[in-house]
């Protein structure tokens, strides 16, 4: 074990309440993290931008070194699944702290290297790989007018509000905006409380008596810069200084404000900012932009609008096969696979379905793929094939 003592000495004892976020994927960071006490989730990100529990760690546990090292991003979340102390090191103090415990060094590569190893094996099918500033994509979308980013049949007014019982699943707390550096109170999802119910054919994750999709979209109040919550913090210098140029007009647009018992427009106007925020940059992220409007997508399914649903669906797919076709990023087969299934699952939904057979057919791969993904993709096609004779039937 550690010299709980020394170690206080050298780094800063940090306190972590249930449900707090240490950090999240692909936030910068510059410390490594000690667990003294307490139990933490590590999360990953999936190609939908949902979150996934990789592993649990308990004391005497570690997080954090790939930053620390190589000053690398976070390459996943970490969330106090209870009240938590960890002793933050950073660069300056690591080095001072190695020479008083030396042991520490091989604690932390065979760590770090059993852990790669893990992600490798288990899940670098499933993790997103957009997370890159830059993809090679060439298709500039740039010139998309800010008008069509928000359908005219959008503007609809529903009467759905979140469910009473959602304050079980909440808590207020306070947030610094990355933009604009002020304070605000946000809700947050109390994640240790989600219970899965299952998965979706088009991967949305359907939890017990809660739909954390409501409260994903984080807005702050000061600047109006909005985004996902998992990625809040990840904000670049282009769009960061378009938000401050631009905050007048899209307080005008959109001003927006949470009621206590949140309302269906509400969320859907904040799904609606991060879209306009996204389309600022010169090159708009696709794969950024697909995540929104799949998850628009669900929200009008459950306000069972069709005519809404269809159309997200369409645009988020459109969004999901510039990501496919046209970005040259290092993904793993399983990456690959997982998102030609979801682009199959997507035209299926808007009767492509000569395209949809042909996304399902190449997340079959025999070599290098997931066997689940193999068998998920031929379940579908057998779907497909129902579908198709059905149709043949009813237009005979
Ligand atoms: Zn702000």
């Amino acid at each position: 074990m550690f010299d709980i003592r020394s170690l206080a000495k050298i780094g800063t004892a940090k306190r972590f309440f249930t449900d707090e976020i240490f950090f999240n994927e692909g936030d910068p960071g510059h410390e490594l993290f000690i667990l003294l006490k307490g139990k933490v989730a590590v999360l990953l990100n999936s190609i939908d931008g949902s979150q996934f529990k990789v592993a649990e760690l308990g004391p005497g546990a570690f997080f954090g070194e790939m930053s620390l090292l190589e000053g690398m991003p976070r390459s996943a979340t970490i969330l106090a699944l209870e009240e938590s102390i960890v002793i933050a090191v950073d660069q300056n103090n690591f080095v001072e702290l190695i020479s008083h415990q030396p042991e520490l060094i091989f604690r932390i590569m065979k760590g770090m290297s059993s852990r790669l190893r893990q992600l490798n094996e288990e899940v670098a099918g499933l993790k997103t790989g957009d997370d890159e500033e830059s993809s090679d994509s060439e298709i500039i979308a740039g010139d998309i007018a800010q008008a069509d980013i928000i359908p005219e049949a959008a503007k609809k007014q529903y009467t759905l509000t979140a469910s009473k019982g959602d304050e079980k699943f909440t808590f207020d707390k306070d947030t610094v905006c990355p933009v604009c550096d002020k304070t605000f109170m946000t809700k947050m999802v109390r994640s240790s409380k989600l219970r899965l119910k299952g998965h979706n054919p088009d991967l949305r994750q359907l939890f017990i008596d809660f739909d954390p999709i409501w409260y994903m979209v984080y807005v702050c109040p000061h600047c109006h810069y909005a985004n996902f919550n998992y990625e809040f913090k990840q904000v670049s210098a282009e769009i960061k200084g378009m938000i401050l140029k631009e905050k007048d007009n899209l307080k005008k647009q959109f001003n927006i404000s949470f009621s206590e018992s949140r309302r269906l427009n509400e969320v859907l106007n904040s799904f609606y900012l991060v879209l306009h925020i996204l389309y600022l940059a010169k090159k708009p992220d696709q794969a950024r932009i697909a995540k929104v409007w799949l998850r628009l997508s669900w929200l009008y399914e459950d306000a069972d609008d069709q005519e809404m649903y269809r159309l997200s669906t369409e645009k988020a797919l459109e969004a999901f096969k510039e990501t496919y076709f046209n970005s040259r990023r290092n993904t793993s087969p399983e990456q690959e696979q997982r998102l030609a299934l979801l682009l199959g699952e997507l035209s299926m939904r808007i009767d492509q379905l000569d395209d949809a057979a042909k996304f399902f057919r190449n997340a079959i791969l025999r070599k290098g793929g997931n066997a689940t993904i193999n068998r998920q993709a031929e379940d579908r096609i057998q779907e497909l094939k129902t579908l198709i004779t059905a149709n043949e039937l009813a237009s005979e």
